[in-house]
């Protein structure tokens, strides 16, 4: 069991009991651990306490999370930015979950840093922004922001405060970060928290197929052409990388979130030590990057284009053309894996 600072768990404990409403907030292209962190929070909150919570999203939900309790509840910033700008500006308590800095809420940025409420962090990013927040609960050993959340309120609100619904929230976002068990995989915290979570009844094999065996036809030909046609494979450096441009993701009709998963491809090839995935988008480039052995992508992210994230999965945001983009880590990468 993961154990906290005394003072800052009864600080937490002492907010969440007096401030209202709480505004709940992650990250911009949210994945499985936003989103069940998010949502396993204003469960937990809801739960214990009743006390008014607002989930916010800068781009939404992606579909395949619907199926998570309480993502109705999610407000997608792009669509209701006033709204959530307001809420934000007037919230008393604001709780980040699965981000380190502002930067990882985009166009909220501005934002949250003007934001007067108190502001508690609860992640597993290295480097928190620490001048950002008042509290902070920031775990990089830790498998997931679900994981964490898990230990948290079990600290705080004690075992009887979690239900089948939270459960469910926060496996199905340790599922995702680890993928599926297979890597971050090294404490023993993490599977005592999954057993605890799955002794909440939760359908673990029902998560696997909502998370895993739920998507479009569409994103399946999309994989297949790019393994065929937009991957480069570096055999004797041990590295392989995909370039997606714009026009073949809307020639087969895909959107970001369809995309998640693809770069797991070249890390299934047996020589191949690491791997990223070039996104092109309208202004800029997404950068994914994936490690399995001792490369810290987290460090090359950081090094050489301004991104973080873990040591064996990292990401990057590219100002750069998808060319530029790509020339650059492959150079990089020949350099640092020779
Ligand atoms: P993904 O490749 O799945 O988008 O992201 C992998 C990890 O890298 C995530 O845990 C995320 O925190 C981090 N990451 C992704 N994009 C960015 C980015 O633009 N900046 C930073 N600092 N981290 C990122
Ligand atoms: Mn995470």
């Amino acid at each position: 069991m993961l154990s906290f600072d005394n003072n800052d768990i009864a600080l937490l404990r002492q907010k969440l009991g007096e401030e209202s409403p709480i505004v709940i907030l992650s990250h911009i292209n949210a994945d499985g651990d936003a989103v069940g962190s998010l949502l396993g929070v204003r469960q937990l909150i809801s739960s214990h306490s009743g006390t008014p919570t607002y989930c916010i999203l800068p781009n939404g939900c992606p579909e395949n999370f619907n199926f998570l309790p309480g993502s109705e509840h999610i407000l997608s910033a792009d669509n209701e930015r006033e709204h959530c700008r307001q809420l934000i500006a007037d919230a008393p308590l604001i709780v980040c979950v699965d981000m380190n800095n502002a930067a990882r809420v985009d166009f909220l940025a501005d934002d949250i840093n003007d934001a007067k409420g108190c502001k508690v962090l609860i992640d597993h990013h290295h480097n928190p922004d620490r001048d950002l927040f008042d509290l902070i609960f920031s775990f990089p050993e830790l498998s997931s922001a679900c994981e964490l959340v898990y230990w948290l309120f079990r600290s705080l609100w004690g075992n009887e405060a979690f239900d089948r619904d939270s459960a469910t929230c926060l496996y199905s976002g340790i599922c995702t970060d680890t993928g599926s068990f297979a890597y971050s995989n090294d404490q023993p915290s993490l599977y005592m928290a999954a057993s605890n979570l799955v002794a909440f009844d939760i359908n673990p094999a029902d998560i696997h197929n909502q998370l895993l065996n739920n998507f479009s036809i569409a994103r399946m030909q999309f994989f297949g052409y790019a393994i065929t046609n937009c991957l480069k494979i570096f055999e004797d450096k041990h590295f392989a990388y995909f370039t997606l441009p714009l026009d073949i993701q809307r020639k087969f009709g895909v959107i970001p979130a369809d995309m998640e998963g693809l770069v797991n491809y070249t890390l299934m090839m047996r020589d191949i030590t690491v791997g990223a995935l070039i996104r092109e988008e309208e202004k800029r480039c997404k950068v994914s990057l994936r490690s399995k052995y001792g490369f810290d992508v987290n460090i090359f992210a950081q090094r050489h284009l301004n991104g973080g994230g873990h040591t064996k999965a990292a990401g990057a945001t590219s100002k750069l053309s998808l060319a530029q983009t790509a020339q650059l880590i492959e150079q990089k990468l020949i350099e640092e894996l020779s």
